[in-house]
């Protein structure tokens, strides 16, 4: 095993597991001894034995007010003081890519961040990061005692719950000094909620769908299949979806079991925010597309004829159901 002990922040979200603290028990499982995770907050029992079902040998909670990101650095500096692991994995939510590097500035720790691997070699940790928009990965690996590894959500996969599973969870107690900064209130931004990151499945369309008329069949099988809409930056610019729905490298990063990319050419600038798909299925009518180099199934063709016959053939297997 690379460590002994990796110590994995679970960070909640009303009181639940958000999904990148999940599978980041799996990553630790593969090269630690010992995976503790670490739940802050108000419900964090239920959180803890959550994390236990995924695969966390033992928990530790901490009772403490909403995030605050110094408050939640210290807390997380002092269990990492106390239980000495040589890992700190956090998740890169918008939350975590803040509280993570400040925990390792806090600990004096090297720290790699937007993780897509981590594997064992030589009795090290490697962790892998991708670099100039995903066109090259460089690995890493990092001296010191401890070291904060920031990681991408929808890497790696959570594992089967094992409901009932046991493990220590031990409640901790940290005292936070007067904070510098105090959130006062936290106002919600009123804008369609896109859950493209959770999402099973995923229809996105791109600047080949051609029009907003057009784009609307993308929208109509992401609807017919239960899932979310996703689009190249061209086809957000054009005002044909909200820039919520943007995957790539200044959007979003899915991994949804299915991803079907109409009209999309494959710029490494999107193709770096899906390519964690489990299955792609690519629509473009140049059969170079880059697109079909990830593909798991290809088809050269119109994405407009494409997406209405698979409209069709949906909407005819759901009504023989
Ligand atoms: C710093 C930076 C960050 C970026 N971030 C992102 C990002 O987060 N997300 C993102 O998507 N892009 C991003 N981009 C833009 C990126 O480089 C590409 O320009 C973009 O992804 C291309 O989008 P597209 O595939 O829709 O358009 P195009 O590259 O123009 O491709 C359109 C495709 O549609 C095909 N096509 C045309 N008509 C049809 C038809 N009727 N049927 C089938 N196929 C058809 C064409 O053959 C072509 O392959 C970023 C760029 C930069 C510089």
């Amino acid at each position: 095993m690379g460590c002994k002990n990796v110590m994995v922040y679970v960070e909640t979200a009303e009181g639940k597991p958000v999904n990148v603290g999940l599978e980041m028990l799996t990553a630790a499982k593969d090269i630690a001894e010992k995976v503790t995770a670490v739940v802050i907050g108000a419900d964090a029992a239920s959180a803890a034995a959550t994390a236990i079902s995924y695969g966390a040998d033992a928990a530790i909670t901490v009772d403490a007010a909403e995030y605050n990101t110094e408050a939640y650095a210290v807390i997380i500096e002092a269990l990492a003081k106390k239980y000495a692991p040589e890992m700190v994995f956090v998740g890169g939510t918008t939350n975590g890519k803040d509280l993570g590097a400040r925990v390792a500035a806090k600990l004096k720790a090297g720290c790699v961040t937007d993780v897509i691997g981590i594997k064992e070699a030589d009795g090290k940790v490697v962790l892998t990061a991708p670099l100039y928009g995903g066109s090259i990965y460089s690995d890493a690996v990092v001296d010191g005692s401890v070291a904060v590894a920031i990681v991408r959500g929808g890497v790696f996969k959570k594992a089967e719950p094992e409901e009932g599973k046991q493990g220590e969870v031990t409640a901790e107690t940290v005292e936070v000094a007067e904070l510098k900064a105090k959130i006062v209130n936290a106002v919600q931004e009123i804008s369609e909620s896109v859950n493209l990151e959770e999402a099973e499945i995923i229809v996105a369309g791109g600047r080949g769908m051609g029009s907003a008329e057009n784009f609307e069949l993308v929208k109509e099988l992401a609807d017919l299949l239960g899932g979310v809409v996703g689009a190249t930056r061209p086809a957000m610019e054009d005002g044909w979806v909200s820039r919520a729905h943007q995957v790539g490298q200044s959007g979003k990063i899915v991994a949804p079991k299915l991803y079907i990319a109409a009209g999309i050419s494959g710029a490494i600038q999107h193709v770096s925010g899906m390519i964690g798909s489990d299955y792609i299925v690519a629509i473009n009518k140049d059969e170079d597309a880059s697109i079909f180099d990830v593909a798991n199934v290809g088809i050269v063709g119109n994405a407009i004829d494409a997406l209405k016959i698979m409209i069709e053939e949906v909407k005819k297997m759901k009504a023989d159901e």
